[in-house]
């Protein structure tokens, strides 16, 4: 109750303050903070993929400037020897603006991320109204970059089942690439499981589904019981370790990731960076009011 009081809270707090707490769980401003951070991970065992922050554009021209910041990190993160694997959200890329260009920025960096083996481009899952605008962005995608370009699943969604299980039945040649996560947003009971382990028992149906039809999974997740059950389910089910990974959120369960590294698991962080750090530090804020407690801390620790 407190700490939902104090997440309502926080966005009217100076900037300077937020930060405090909010360092922890982004890169920083600028691409030398985000090659810095990268490059620290990448010497702690992990693997990376980075988010740009900034969501709601209110023009095309808005959404060019995002895009051409990805064009310009890039090749920076080929040069320091990084994962060249970015995630975009479609409404930075104003997909509910001008669907023809946000396709166009889309192919333009893959373009550009295919050059390299490795290449990657996550598209992130946004809120519900997104859902199937967004699948038919990858369906589209896939055509070109099959291997470059992959799609992010909520469990929390009772349609998530019947769209992952349609997308690899309707392309069977392809391992198709999911990152599986929960579900950030706030939705409604008639479309969404509202309870805990409802979200979870969805997650282990997706997770198996994609699994047994041979397509790659990014289980994107720091809930421990999920965790231990995906690698019972795993181990048992004798699946390739090039078929799936973990993913964690930069700054979350440091040491259960560092753990995981130790017992020989792949781990990708997912770090954002940029000048919208502040929407987004108030948003994850919102999402886990626990995160107060770190708040809390800080008063103390600086
Ligand atoms: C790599 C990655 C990418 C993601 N991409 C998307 C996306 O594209 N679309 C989308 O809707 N959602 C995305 N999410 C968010 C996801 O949907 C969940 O909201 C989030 O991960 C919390 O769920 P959980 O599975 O970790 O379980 P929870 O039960 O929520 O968390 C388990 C424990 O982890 C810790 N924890 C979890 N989250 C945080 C946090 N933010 N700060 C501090 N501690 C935390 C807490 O200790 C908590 O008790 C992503 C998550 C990850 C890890």
């Amino acid at each position: 109750m407190f700490q939902s009081f104090i997440a309502k809270l926080l966005p009217k707090f100076p900037e300077s303050f937020v930060w405090k707490f909010s360092k922890k769980y982004i890169a920083g401003k600028t691409i030398e903070s985000l090659l810095k951070k990268a490059l620290e991970e990448r010497k702690k065992g992990a693997y990376t993929t980075i988010d740009l922050l900034g969501e709601e554009i209110h023009n095309i021209t808005e959404a060019y400037k995002f895009f051409h910041l990805y064009e310009e990190l890039i090749p920076q993160l080929a040069e320091n020897k990084l994962d060249v694997n970015v995630s975009i959200k479609p409404s930075m890329f104003g997909l509910k603006l001008d669907k023809q260009q946000c396709y166009e920025m889309y192919e333009k960096i893959l373009e550009q991320v295919s050059t390299y083996p490795n290449g990657f481009v996550r598209i992130d899952m946004e809120d519900s109204s997104y859902t199937t605008l967004e699948i038919e962005l990858y369906e589209h995608l896939l055509q070109k970059y099959p291997r470059h370009v992959g799609l992010v699943i909520q469990a929390y969604l009772y349609r998530s089942h019947k769209d992952v299980v349609e997308l690899l039945e309707k392309y069977p040649e392809q391992s198709l690439n999911f990152r599986l996560c929960k579900g950030i947003y706030v939705e409604p009971a008639e479309i969404a499981y509202q309870k805990k382990q409802e979200v979870r028992d969805n997650y282990l149906r997706i997770m198996k589904s994609i699994l047994k039809r041979g397509g790659f999974v990014g289980l994107a997740t720091h809930d421990s019981w999920l965790i231990e059950e995906t690698q019972k389910w795993i181990k048992e089910n004798r699946i390739s370790r090039y078929q799936y990974e973990f993913q964690v959120l930069c700054g979350v369960k440091e040491n259960l990731k560092q753990a995981m590294i130790q017992k020989g698991e792949k781990e990708r962080v997912y770090i954002p960076f940029g000048e919208r750090w502040f929407e987004y530090s108030t948003r994850r804020l919102k999402e886990n009011p626990r995160m107060v407690n770190d708040i809390i801390k800080s008063f103390f620790t600086s």
